[in-house]
């Protein structure tokens, strides 16, 4: 669910259902579809891109919503040509301003950038061109910072603008404008000051990732007025989606997927730390695939020699950190892996989304467990994760806005947990439902690995045994981890337990008639549900962390009172419903035959989850 506040209702109308914007009718579109043969070498355009062109042509304000790799750029790019004058474009980060620069120049379109990394002399130019009588560059980017902090360029725009040569302006990735966004970029709130200036330059608007309530953030921070919104589904038909359970074998299912599935075919394997990329890289050249491995450590020539061998296809698997796939197009990935929990699930989506771009069938394996949650967690409340490369940019963030970031940061993570720990919905529905999206289970048509299971489930109300979880945690003193409130539920003799001599408590032992899978899953629906919070801290000077679970008290409150019930799903086989057969023999490239994510899931069973933290 989105959790966002409601903002006010903004204005802003469809532009998908209006047919006006399909014309091929308008003065413009002979020159369109020539620039974009001979310019761009593209034979047609992708869905909405000419819409979203005649509507930002038309003068409109217009909101772009476009899965990324959609081709976005073009629908600024190819107008930049055909328009007289400049046409601003805001790029969250240099090294995609870079990018594209050196693309446009290739196509032989003149375009400039401005920000702080360029020689005065050079800014000073660029800035004096745009004064002259007939500026000779159509394009011209600039960072966000650049808007809030150069009065020299908003003059110079000014100056354009009098003359009638600003033709557009552009946001790109504007979803940084959000702080429900997962890219969150405080200088992009400032950019509403260019509509105040130029209220009647068409502003075009491009992100990959909005929610309802990101979209009517950006809306309104912009102040775009009567915008038009073309927005296509999300879905993506030809990756099928499953999440696994992650255990110490982990690696040996992975060699083992690939080898029964994608043999020898193109993937990406997500991992959380440097050292994992360099970990799962290494064992799966013991096991004979072409992998390599691609972090932030490495530097920019060693990155590129590992891009340019995997775009020939002398290495097959890529073991990255996010960092890696910003501008990779390469169209035949026929898997994408994550090693480790992603941080949200747009985050997830996206990265998921570089498969299969070709339209061909491709899969999206998800290995899961709990522990990776509160070392995922720990990682974020350090700041030593590796980001997106869009949101490690320069911030100058004050410190409210730092604890902000960071309570979102939590927030999505938690939500990629609730989605991971759920083996009952639609996958399709529960990625879509944050993109604002409507989605029909039964068009997911079996590729999903919830939606192709057959598990009987009933519905029980656990409400009391979630009561006495609670009470627990609170009589115990807050001070233990989950699994080891587990075994005291569950009345367990070991040495561990009985050191703490929890014998005498009044819960020791409730939840003998449980079992363990059970126990711990209502455990981890409390903290999903936020009546329990794990409260993560590193533990020794190894670098291990600990995490202790923490009562919610305002939560537990409703809890306690009746206000609030928890119901949850179970297998009525228990146990050997872990090992139901998806209905039909799956062919090559389906989910993992026989492995349906057991409700169960392995948490240590130590009472300190140990967790690995070396980067
Ligand atoms: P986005 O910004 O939406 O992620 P890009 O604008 O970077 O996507 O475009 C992704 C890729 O698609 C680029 O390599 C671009 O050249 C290509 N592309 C864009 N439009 C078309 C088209 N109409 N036909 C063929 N290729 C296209
Ligand atoms: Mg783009
Ligand atoms: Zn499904």
């Amino acid at each position: 669910e989105i959790f966002a506040p409601k903002l006010a209702e903004v204005n802003y109308i469809d532009g998908s259902t209006d047919q006006r914007w399909k014309s091929v009718d308008f003065p413009w579109t002979k020159k369109l579809e020539a620039n974009n043969k001979k310019v761009f070498g593209n034979h047609s355009f992708r869905p909405n891109q000419r819409e979203v062109i005649n509507a930002t042509m038309s003068g409109y304000d217009v909101f772009v919503l476009m899965p990324t790799g959609g081709g976005k750029s073009l629908t600024y790019q190819l107008p930049s040509l055909i328009c007289p004058g400049v046409t601003l474009v805001v790029s969250p980060l240099v090294s995609l301003i870079q990018d594209q620069i050196m693309y446009l120049l290739q196509a032989n379109i003149p375009a400039a950038y401005l920000s702080a990394n360029l020689e005065w002399v050079e800014q000073q130019e660029i800035l004096r061109e745009l004064m002259s009588g007939v500026c000779k560059y159509k394009l011209l980017y600039v960072t966000p910072e650049k808007i809030a902090r150069s009065d020299v360029l908003l003059r110079n725009l000014e100056s354009l603008h009098s003359r009638g040569s600003l033709a557009r302006i552009v946001i790109d990735e504007a979803h940084c404008v959000s702080q429900w966004g997962h890219d969150f970029r405080p200088d992009y709130q400032g950019l509403g000051i260019l509509k105040q200036k130029f209220p009647n330059t068409p502003v075009l608007a491009l992100t990959a990732t909005a929610t309802a309530s990101v979209k009517e953030d950006v809306v309104q921070a912009l102040g775009l007025i009567n915008c038009i919104v073309f927005r296509q589904s999300f879905n993506r038909p030809n990756l099928w989606y499953s999440i696994l359970p992650k255990t110490k074998k982990c690696l040996d299912d992975i060699d083992k997927f690939i080898k029964e599935n994608h043999f020898d075919e193109c993937g990406i394997i997500y991992c959380l730390s440097r050292m994992d990329c360099e970990k799962v890289a290494e064992k799966l050249q013991e096991c004979g695939h072409k992998a390599s491995f691609y972090h932030g450590n490495m530097d920019s020539s060693q990155r590129a020699y590992v891009q340019r061998q995997w775009s020939k296809d002398e290495i097959n698997i890529i073991c990255a950190t996010v960092a890696f796939g910003m501008g990779i197009n390469k169209p035949d990935v026929r898997f994408v892996i994550h090693h480790s929990l992603p941080k949200s699930i747009e985050g997830y989506h996206q990265e998921c989304g570089r498969a299969g771009r070709d339209g061909l069938r491709s899969s999206c394996v998800l290995y899961y467990n709990y522990s990776d949650y509160i070392r995922v967690k720990h990682m974020l409340m350090q700041g030593v994760i590796e980001q997106n490369p869009l949101a490690s940019g320069t911030r100058r963030n004050s410190l409210a806005n730092t604890e902000r970031v960071l309570e979102t940061n939590l927030e999505n993570l938690l939500r990629m947990v609730s989605y991971c720990e759920n083996d009952t919905d639609c996958r399709r529905l529960l990625q879509l439902i944050h993109f604002g999206e409507k989605f029909n289970p039964e068009n997911c048509q079996k590729t999903c690995d919830n939606c192709s299971k057959i598990l009987c489930l009933i519905e029980k109300d656990v409400t009391d045994i979630a009561k006495q979880l609670v009470e627990l945690v609170r009589i115990t003193g807050q001070r233990y981890s989950s699994s080891h409130i587990l075994e005291v539920y569950r009345g367990s003799l070991s040495q561990m337990v009985k050191k703490y001599r929890h014998e005498n408590l009044s819960f020791h032992g409730a939840g003998k008639h449980l079992a363990k899978g059970e126990a711990s899953r209502i455990l981890r629906h409390l903290v999903i549900d936020d009546i329990l919070m794990e409260d993560v801290k590193k533990s020794d000077l190894y670098g291990s962390v600990s995490s202790v679970l923490k009562i919610n008290e305002s939560k537990a409150q409703a809890l306690s009172s009746g206000q609030l019930t928890i119901k949850l799903r179970f297998p009525t086989l228990g146990k050997a419903s872990k090992m139901q057969k998806p209905e039909t023999t799956p062919a090559k490239g389906s989910l993992v035959p026989g492995i349906v994510n057991p409700p169960q899931s392995d948490i240590p069973a130590q009472a300190q989850p140990e967790v690995d933290l070396n980067l």
